[in-house]
């Protein structure tokens, strides 16, 4: 049987940066376990949904980006032993470590909406989330003139959901200056009551669906769709209601854990199946070798990649600190949903889990849209991501 001193599962933005950072601190026999040639900066899809970058921005091949000195298995896992320490891969590899740290993301839960997976097929619904249907969204948008559209905010676990709202004002903003907003009824599908639960953030959000005149539908999630009718089913406290006539969806699937975590008895719940760890620490509450970061995790946060800049950290630290017995450290549950308000204007929303204030700029308010914030988010932001943060440098 293979081993390995520190087995990372999943080669995103959690799991390359956090092999990065403890190469860094000097350990030596780290391995990811990946199955994708393909790495991607996700945050980039809103862009490509809103015609402001392309597939090939935020894609590079997983061998480029694997540090040097990890071992990538390409290969998934399907099943942990946490007794033995061991994983299975859907290869038929055992794989045997001291230390396992989870980070496989989320996956769609595609059965949660009835209906969704053939609209995308049929190219009537798309979104960002859907890294293959990304490039769909722009084209659909700038060929609307008139009719219903409808755009949804997934409900959690989801990553970084408040950023869906992205292509949504990004649309709108075009439409207005295109003089066609006014024939299109532009509907919004909220899982809560507002936009991001952060009042400071909510009032610019508010403004901006009032300005440009879309209708929102709170606390409310896609029950189904129907792509002959071109229907969205959606349910609220208040009822159901049928949204008839769609020209074009741009509906996120739901999401959940991979069902090997709640298999093995490392998630709290069976759905939406996060890795039980606690939220400080980052360790696993029931096995003390195991951790978990990023989406998949149960962090009592938002997830995002802003957040992993600071879990990498404390969890880098915390695996030397539970080798030597010295004290852990905390994640604040900090995470970051940026949401563009206005043409290139963006609003950072820095938090940290009671949603109070944690901007990075000392003193910047995270709430207010800016320019500049705007840029940064997709030219510069990019940049620090390839040859900082994913090198383990942040
Ligand atoms: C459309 C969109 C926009 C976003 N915008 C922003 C933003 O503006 N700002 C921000 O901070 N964050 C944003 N995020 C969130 C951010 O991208 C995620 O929080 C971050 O990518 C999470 O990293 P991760 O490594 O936990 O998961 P992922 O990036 O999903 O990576 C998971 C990895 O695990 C692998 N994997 C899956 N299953 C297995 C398995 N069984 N075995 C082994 N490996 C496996 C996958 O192939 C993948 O490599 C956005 C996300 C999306 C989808």
């Amino acid at each position: 049987m293979e081993h390995t001193e520190v087995l990372i599962v999943g080669g995103g933005n959690a799991g390359i940066s956090l092999a990065a950072r403890l190469l860094r601190d000097g350990m030596e026999d780290v391995a990811v376990v990946a199955p994708s040639p393909v790495h991607r900066y996700k945050p980039l899809l809103n862009y490509v949904a809103a015609g402001e970058a392309t597939m090939a921005d935020l894609e590079r091949p997983m061998a480029d980006v694997v540090p040097d000195g990890c071992t990538w298995i390409r290969d998934a896992v399907d099943a942990v032993d946490p007794a033995a320490m061991t994983v299975r891969t859907r290869g038929g590899r055992s794989l045997h470590c001291s230390t396992l740290v989870l980070c496989p993301g989320l996956v769609e839960d595609w059965d949660e909406t009835p209906g969704l997976r053939s609209a995308y097929a049929e190219g009537w619904a798309a979104s960002s989330y859907v890294p293959g249907s990304a490039p769909l969204v722009w084209p659909s948008v700038t060929s609307l003139r008139s009719g219903s559209v409808v755009f949804t905010v997934p409900p959690e676990p989801a990553s970084c959901g408040p950023t869906a709202l992205k292509p949504l004002l990004m649309a709108c903003d075009h439409w207005r200056r295109a003089g066609v907003l006014d024939d299109l009824q532009v509907r919004l599908v909220l899982p809560t009551a507002t936009g991001t639960g952060i009042p400071e953030a909510d009032r610019y959000l508010e403004e901006a669906f009032a300005g440009y005149g879309v209708e929102v539908l709170r606390e409310s999630r896609v029950e189904q769709v129907d792509g002959d009718l071109h229907s969205v089913t959606v349910t609220s406290p208040g009822g159901r209601r049928v949204l008839e006539d769609v020209a074009f969806a741009h509906a996120v699937p739901h999401y959940r854990a991979p069902r090997w975590i709640a298999d093995a008895g490392l998630a709290a719940d069976a759905s939406p199946g996060l890795v039980d760890v606690d939220p400080g620490t980052m360790r696993h509450r029931r096995h003390g070798s195991i951790w978990g970061l990023g989406d998949a995790a149960d962090l009592a946060t938002r997830p995002s990649g802003g957040a992993l800049r600071k879990q990498v950290h404390v969890l880098s630290t915390n695996l030397s600190a539970a080798a030597t017995g010295r004290p852990m450290q905390q994640y604040s549950g900090y995470t970051v949903m940026p949401i563009t308000v206005h043409r290139r204007k963006l609003m950072l929303n820095e938090v940290d889990r009671d949603n109070r204030s944690q901007p990075s700029v000392p003193f910047l308010d995270p709430f207010v849209p800016r320019r500049w914030q705007w840029l940064f988010d997709r030219y510069g932001l990019p940049q620090v991501y390839w040859h900082r943060i994913l090198r383990g440098r942040v």
